[in-house]
């Protein structure tokens, strides 16, 4: 019978920094729709895992090398999670993996609101891979909000790691919800109709671009939080 630890190492042998594993029970508060078990009825436990990116791109002053980071990062995330289905499944495991970024189904066009099948911010909080700041992200005590998530859903119950209680947010500080230029932030979520139009935009030739990280960026813990 395959446990955590075997897991772990599977998916951190094929490149993940981070992993941690959630039982399928902690997702319960997750909104109706949203949990795994709507994604795969199977789920019993979610594996988290995370990869590193490289922070320097934070404060280059044109907006394309932390757009091409981001980009080239959720697609290894992407293709971590393919192969750790992969490999899996060679070992008799089922398992469905997640997008680490889109595509997703639900969209409300006069909010500019998109919310992805499973929240992997919450999924990495539950898998103890870190705790939630008031930018949204979540902020991992090595390597801080300069990572991207992805999981898998699988059908076997495997023990949980302990969910971190280290303070990712000082209560005094809110320096992300004060430096976003268009007050998207409240320290709970993000306004995407405010944030989405102001923090992307499509060039003339119709590329993509990332132009806004300010409240990645400003975050003290945004390399990692000291002991
Ligand atoms: S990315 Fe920019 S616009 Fe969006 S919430 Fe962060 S600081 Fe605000
Ligand atoms: S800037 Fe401050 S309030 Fe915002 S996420 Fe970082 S620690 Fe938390």
């Amino acid at each position: 019978m395959i446990e955590s630890k075997d897991i772990k190492e599977i998916v951190k042998n094929l490149g993940a920094d981070l992993c941690g594993v959630a039982p399928v029970e902690r997702f319960n508060e997750a909104p109706k729709g949203f949990h795994p078990q709507d994604i795969y009825i199977d789920s019993k436990s979610i594996v988290v895992y995370a990869k590193r990116l490289p922070v320097e791109s934070l404060f280059a002053t044109n907006c394309v090398p932390y757009t091409y980071v981001n980009n080239i990062i959720t697609q290894k995330v992407d293709e971590l999670g393919f192969e750790v289905a992969l490999k899996l499944e060679d070992q008799g495991i089922k398992a469905i993996p997640i997008p680490s970024d889109d595509p997703y189904e639900y969209w409300e066009p006069e909010n500019s609101y998109g919310r992805a099948i499973l929240s992997l911010r919450h999924a990495g909080y539950l898998a103890g891979l870190g705790v939630l700041g008031k930018n949204t992200l979540l902020i991992n005590k090595e390597f801080g909000n300069m990572i991207q998530i992805g999981a898998v859903l699988v059908p076997v119950e495997l023990e949980g790691d302990t969910i971190t209680t280290y303070e990712g947010c000082p209560t005094d500080c809110n320096l992300c919800i004060e430096s976003c230029p268009v007050k998207a932030l409240n320290g709970n979520t993000v306004d995407q109709k405010l944030c989405r139009p102001y923090s992307n935009y499509r060039t003339e030739k119709g590329y993509i671009l990332k132009k806004c990280n300010v409240c990645r960026r400003i975050c003290p813990n945004y390399l990692g939080i000291e002991s």
